[in-house]
């Protein structure tokens, strides 16, 4: 067990935090206030290799770890923890066509995901299923060569700019069995959404998604049929750390943020540091960081190492540091009293921006479910 990172561990986090530094945290909170989708920066992102992070290189991707990819969403999410997260979730739609895409959709798909030439969506959630996203409702009928796809995502990040979407739907209603497909922005019948209005996440678009007799060639299966619904959550297992890896940037940037502001406020006639009560909540912000961090570093070996444990650690990490990530970007707004509240600073941005990570990929309470029924087995119930 090495709590270090290695040289070339740290390279890369010192690739992504230059780059984070330079071309995304200037331009965040303008992004943010005119909800721009920052697609050069994207772009940009991509030549570093950051939207195939753990793509193996023969196909295009970056050849890295789940432990990287960790590591460089913290970085980028220390800027924008919107735009990271949109990056995080372009990378787990990669990764679904590395490990189930045939040859020919891999060969098709993978340059361009790598590239960002096209941006791409995931589509598990409808309006009447988000937790209990088995009863998805979206039918995919088989006719000749061809599936027919009919039905509508609700909350689809990149949904209406994305180019590609992985569509999980019902192939066998009486047996319940989900496949996933791909489906391309010009397919007839696909149509969105107006962009939702949001408390955060504002440099990404997020819009619903329907199907209305999109006929979509067979060859456009993702995996085996049947075998979406376990591709779905499989990705998610990685979506989980990579959300969590998001939300320790915002709460790292928060609190250096914090700890510079409380050695320059002064109030009765001192910086507001020299208070130990204040000095305390900062102790503990640090520390919670530091345990939510080596959770997902935790999570993130267990899965590069394909793990049994891994979608339990990845429900734990996922749960623990995003509720401490957000918890810590709401003290560090309160450490900075009036002047937190105020867009002149970015904590709030940070605030709004992590609020969801408790929410999607899984809620927090989803994540003690799961966390409960790996611990109680077939009890649970
Ligand atoms: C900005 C944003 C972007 C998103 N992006 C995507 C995306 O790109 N692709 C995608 O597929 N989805 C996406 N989602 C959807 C997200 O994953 C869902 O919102 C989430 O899974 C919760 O589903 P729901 O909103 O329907 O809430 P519900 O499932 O209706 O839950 C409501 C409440 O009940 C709780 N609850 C439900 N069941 C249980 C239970 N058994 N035990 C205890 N508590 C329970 C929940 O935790 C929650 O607090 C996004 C959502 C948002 C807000």
């Amino acid at each position: 067990m090495n709590f270090q990172l290695d040289e070339n561990m740290l390279a890369i986090q010192h690739s992504a935090r230059l780059f984070a530094e330079k071309e995304i945290l200037p331009y965040a909170a303008e992004w943010d206030k005119k909800k721009i989708f920052p697609v050069d920066c994207l772009r940009q992102a991509a030549s570093l290799g950051f939207a195939s992070i753990y793509i193996r290189e023969e196909l295009h991707g970056s050849g890295l770890d789940r432990l990287a990819a960790a590591v460089i969403f913290e970085e980028l999410a220390a800027a924008c923890p919107s735009t990271a997260a949109y990056l995080s979730i372009h990378n787990m739609v990669s990764g679904m066509i590395e490990s189930a895409g045939t040859p020919a959709q891999q060969s098709k798909w993978l340059p361009l995901l790598a590239t960002m030439k096209i941006f791409s969506s995931y589509c598990l959630t409808e309006p009447g299923s988000g937790s209990d996203a088995a009863s998805l409702k979206t039918r995919a009928e088989k006719r000749g060569n061809q599936y027919c796809l009919n039905g509508t995502k609700a909350f689809i990040s990149g949904g209406g700019h994305s180019d590609f979407y992985i569509v999980m739907a019902k192939t066998d209603i009486r047996k319940g069995a989900i496949t996933a497909f791909i489906v391309e922005k010009n397919t007839p019948g696909l149509s969105f959404g107006k962009p939702e209005q949001k408390l955060g996440w504002n440099s990404q678009p997020t819009a619903m998604v329907f199907l209305e007799n999109c006929l979509i060639p067979a060859e456009n299966m993702l995996g085996k049929e049947g075998e979406g619904f376990k591709l779905a959550l499989k990705a998610l297992d990685g979506g989980r750390i990579n959300i969590a890896a998001c939300s320790l940037g915002a709460a790292r940037a928060s609190l250096e943020h914090t700890t510079n502001y409380m050695k320059e406020r002064q109030q009765f006639g001192k910086p507001i540091a020299a208070f130990q009560a204040l000095q305390f909540r900062l102790a503990d912000m640090a520390t919670q960081l530091e345990a939510a961090r080596l959770m997902v570093h935790k999570a993130a070996c267990l899965m590069d190492n394909q793990h049994p444990e891994t979608t339990k650690m990845a429900a734990m990490a996922k749960r623990f540091a995003t509720d401490i990530g957000f918890a810590i970007c709401d003290e560090a707004l309160q450490l900075h009293g009036g002047y937190g509240y105020l867009q002149d600073f970015p904590i709030e941005r940070y605030l709004r921006d992590t609020r969801v990570h408790r929410i999607l990929e899984g809620t927090n309470e989803i994540m003690r479910l799961i966390i409960a029924r790996q611990i109680l087995g077939k009890f649970h119930d």
